[in-house]
């Protein structure tokens, strides 16, 4: 757990968050501003700084919260979901505690996000 860390916080339970996921290494929760009918955020317990730093470190992980991600779009819509993984302050990411977004619930359009 690292102190300053939002995600941490809302694992701890310290942040409430819209749960639709959980499991022993993985929780997944509503982003507080969607960009889809379906915007889930998928992260790992344990805190990481990025996907490609749990891909590197524990890629069994990396690989279950790819699976994660399929079972919410089953779950949430038809199967069909995109997968974001903002990696860097200049590839937009705002979080730095690792984490997929799940975009789904609508069909997507092909721009790049
Ligand atoms: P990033 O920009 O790092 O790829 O994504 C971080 C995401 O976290 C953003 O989409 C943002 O809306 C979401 N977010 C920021 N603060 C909170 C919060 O307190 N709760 C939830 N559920 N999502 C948050």
């Amino acid at each position: 757990m690292n102190d300053d860390c939002l995600f941490c916080k809302i694992i701890a339970g310290d942040v409430p968050c819209d749960k639709v996921y959980e499991d022993e290494t993985t929780l997944a929760f509503r982003d507080v501003h969607p960009m889809a009918k379906v915007h889930v955020l998928v992260v790992p317990k344990e805190h990481y700084a990025n996907v490609a730093q749990v891909a590197q470190s524990d890629p069994v992980l990396a690989a279950h919260m790819l699976q994660v991600a399929q079972r919410i779009a089953d779950a949430e819509y038809n199967g069909s979901f995109r997968l974001v993984c903002n990696t860097g302050e200049d590839a937009g990411q705002s979080v730095f505690h690792a984490h997929m977004h799940v975009l789904t619930g609508q069909r997507c359009s092909q721009e790049v996000a």
